[in-house]
């Protein structure tokens, strides 16, 4: 026996994994393929400039992060709450959040929103998040709603203008889709982490996450090694087997599928292209989005990263990224999403420099309604298998699932 439990996979879920079952006294030994831990948050420094492997921002607000990161130790560099939309009358409006930017609450009012049709009807969709909830949790009031998609959802609360396509564009940054069809319920429960946290990235780059968790386990991940089988309680790769009392495999759907034959849900893709863009204009740590009716380009946001996160750009460099969906008949070859973030920033994008351009075509597990947060774990006979697919895409999904997958690994151990 090698260890009372092998993890495949090194990303968020199964250091989470490994962390919880090293802490139930438990012999953990982490199996990764790839050249160092973190999965799909990596960083990579690139002439002097720090870029994650795809525009992704750590929110302190969610539970798991708050229960098993030291948030502190990372040198957390924030954006501000709000964004920045180019309209149809080619102005560019600051909507923010009024107890977190208060700064901004002059020019979020000083624009069409002011409206109070559209206020009262963005006020009837966040309904769930108003209402004092008397002890239940926000998942529960959402899991007696019945299940709508995001848009079904905001249709129904007359939700529209401006303030629709700003929530739309923004959201479809967030949940890596522009068609609405996420479950409603999760949309809102992102939406509340947005409310009550702060997001950012670590100083160090969002690697800093996974690595934090990674130093804390007593035996080193085993790196650069890819796991070709899994046959029970045994796991090879090339010439090497490894056998445990249990296995968990958390890599992410696709791979677990092949791995172990579980069903994982379809995947959603974003690509983020970096520029070094000294003349770019001040954001105030905005991120910039398309509020036009007819957006004339794929860029779902972009942002001058080094204003939010100094850390990113040597001194006197200045960094700038913008995200656009991946999929079938979108075009996002570097010029187009160059051309549309200039647009949106205002500001001529000739003479920028491109720093990386990151492809995640399997960045986010498809988060449809109705919303189901919680996935079978144990597949019998000490297999098990954890990652966001379980759960729900985003860190604080793949924390959970680590956490709830190491309890009922436990469980069979015990
Ligand atoms: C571009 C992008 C933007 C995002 N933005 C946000 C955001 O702003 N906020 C948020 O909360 N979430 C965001 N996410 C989602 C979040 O990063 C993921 O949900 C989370 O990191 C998934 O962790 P995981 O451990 O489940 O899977 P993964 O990170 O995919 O980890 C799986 C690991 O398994 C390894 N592996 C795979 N196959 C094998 C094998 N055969 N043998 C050995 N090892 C193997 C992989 O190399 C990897 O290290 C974003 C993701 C992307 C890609």
């Amino acid at each position: 026996m090698d260890a009372d439990v092998v993890v495949v996979g090194a990303g968020l879920a199964g250091l989470g994994c490994a962390l919880a079952l090293q802490d139930a006294g438990h012999d953990v030994l982490v199996v990764e393929g790839a050249d160092a831990v973190g999965g799909r948050i990596r960083t990579d420094v690139v002439d002097g400039f720090r870029v994650d492997r795809g525009f992704q921002l750590l929110n302190p607000a969610y539970p798991e992060v708050a229960r098993v990161v030291d948030v502190d130790a990372l040198g957390m560099q924030s954006f501000a709450a709000g964004v920045v939309a180019l309209t149809d009358d080619g102005s560019r409006v600051r909507l923010g959040h009024p107890l977190r930017e208060p700064r901004l609450l002059g020019p979020t009012l000083a624009t069409g929103v002011r409206r109070p049709r559209e206020l009262a009807a963005v006020a009837s969709w966040l309904r769930p998040l108003l209402v004092p909830r008397r002890r239940r949790s926000l998942s529960d009031v959402l899991a007696g709603r019945p299940p709508r998609t995001l848009h079904e959802a905001l249709d129904r609360a007359g939700v529209d203008g401006l303030l629709r396509r700003v929530l739309d564009r923004f959201l479809a940054g967030v949940l890596l889709e522009d068609d609405g069809s996420t479950a409603d319920d999760y949309a809102l429960l992102l939406v509340w982490m947005f409310a009550t946290g702060v997001p950012g990235v670590p100083r160090d780059g969002m690697q800093a996450l996974p690595e934090q968790l990674a130093a804390r386990l007593r035996r080193p991940v085993v790196l650069g090694t890819r796991v070709e089988e899994v046959l029970g309680r045994r796991v090879r790769s090339g010439g090497t087997t490894w056998s445990a009392r249990a296995v968990v495999v958390a890599t992410d759907g696709a791979e677990a599928t092949g791995l172990t034959g579980v069903d994982a849900p379809p995947t959603k893709g974003v690509v983020t292209t970096w520029w070094a863009a000294e003349d770019a204009p001040e954001t105030g740590r905005l991120l910039h989005v398309d509020g036009r009716t007819r957006p004339a380009g794929p860029v779902v946001n972009c942002a001058v990263m080094s204003d939010a996160a100094p850390s990113y750009a040597p001194p006197g460099r200045r960094l700038l990224q913008a995200s656009a969906l991946l999929g079938p008949g979108r075009e996002t070859a570097e010029p187009v999403v160059r051309r549309h973030a200039g647009e949106l920033l205002g500001t001529d994008p000739t003479g920028w420099e491109v720093v990386a351009r990151h492809e995640v075509p399997r960045a986010l597990p498809a988060q449809p309604a109705p919303y189901s947060a919680r996935r079978p774990v144990s597949l019998g006979d000490g297999l098990h298998v954890c990652g966001d697919h379980r759960d729900t895409g985003s860190i604080q999904g793949a924390l959970v699932s680590g956490r709830r997958t190491a309890a009922a690994v436990a469980a069979t151990l015990s």
